[in-house]
């Protein structure tokens, strides 16, 4: 049974889709079969994996109406164990037309449920508000990757959103667990960031992610060229930083046990491979065999 897993922080701009799209693609490259889903009108992280605007194709809005199965919703990405559901701005009609609708908080479990046994992660980017969409996806997983920015007001509506959880779990969805809280556009250099560190950290203790994601130009860049970061550039920091949380988080759960071991491949096929494919034939082995920092 796959893992589903939801970026989510009603706080806008804090990195959940940068990290939503490089942890699932960074999670991919390890050689394990995942899905991303963009719950998100904005479609970020849709055309960050390189899709165009297409409001014809089915997408997240159509799986929430009925109208489309999550297996018809299904796109391949430039990575081979990556797909997407994608998002079209249409979404954002869903919250109004799903107001009085039947079993409306688990139409994205229900849709997503004939798909778990096919993705070992399934990871959701949710957009920046605590509405109806956000708690399809909050009663669809199993855990809660809060992505938070290192600044003073980083803990102002957390505890919305820890209030959100916890009613939750008392009624719709009792497993809903935290997966961690991540630390993004990190500076480690100001004493600020040291402050809030410490603040996050008192406040949420071991969920706090051992991984910072630091402010990288790469992350920034990677999704206007429609690529994840390692694939637009393997050796930046942003790459490095987001395929660190990605072992992270796989050692929460025993998946990089269970994970196939890489295909052997004759030497031509290596050399024409493409930049980042080879680099992530290394990195598997990283991942699937040594999980400590290298
Ligand atoms: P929204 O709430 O609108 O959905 P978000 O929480 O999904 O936003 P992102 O879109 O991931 O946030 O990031 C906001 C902006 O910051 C984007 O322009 C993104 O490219 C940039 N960004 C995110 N993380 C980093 C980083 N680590 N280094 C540099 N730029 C970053
Ligand atoms: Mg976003």
């Amino acid at each position: 049974m796959g893992r589903v897993i939801a970026v989510a922080n009603q706080k806008g701009g804090v990195g959940k889709t940068t990290t939503a799209i490089n942890l699932a693609s960074s999670i991919a490259a390890a050689e394990v079969n995942t899905l991303l889903v963009d719950c998100d009108p904005q479609s970020n992280a849709t055309s960050g994996l390189g899709l165009a605007k297409d409001p014809d194709r089915i997408s997240t809005y159509y799986l929430l109406m009925g109208a489309a199965s999550a297996e018809e919703a299904l796109q391949n990405t430039e990575l081979e164990q990556l797909w997407i559901i994608p998002s079209h701005k249409n979404l954002i009609g869903a919250n109004i037309e799903l107001v009085s609708a039947d079993r409306r908080e688990f139409r994205l479990r229900d849709a997503l449920a004939p798909l778990r046994d096919r993705f070992h992660y399934i990871i959701l980017d949710c957009p920046p508000a605590l509405d109806l969409l956000t708690l399809n996806a909050l009663v669809a997983a199993d855990a809660v990757l809060i992505p938070m920015q290192a600044e003073y007001f980083a803990l102002e509506g957390i505890s919305e959103l820890l209030d959100t959880i916890e009613r939750i779990r008392a009624g719709l969805n009792p497993d809903l667990t935290i997966e961690g809280v991540v630390l993004t556009m990190f500076d480690d250099r100001t004493n600020l960031a040291q402050q809030v560190t410490a603040e996050v950290s008192r406040f949420f203790g071991d969920k706090l992610c051992k991984t910072t994601i630091p402010r990288n130009v790469r992350l920034a860049e990677a999704p206007s060229h429609g690529k994840p970061v390692l694939v637009y550039d393997v050796r930046s920091r942003g790459a490095e930083s987001y395929i660190q949380l990605a072992k992270e988080i796989l050692g929460h759960s025993g998946v990089v046990q269970e994970m196939p071991s890489p295909e052997p491949q004759d030497e031509q096929q290596v050399v024409n491979a493409p930049r980042w494919k080879r680099w992530m034939r290394e990195r598997n082995k990283l991942i699937t065999i040594n999980i400590q920092d290298r």
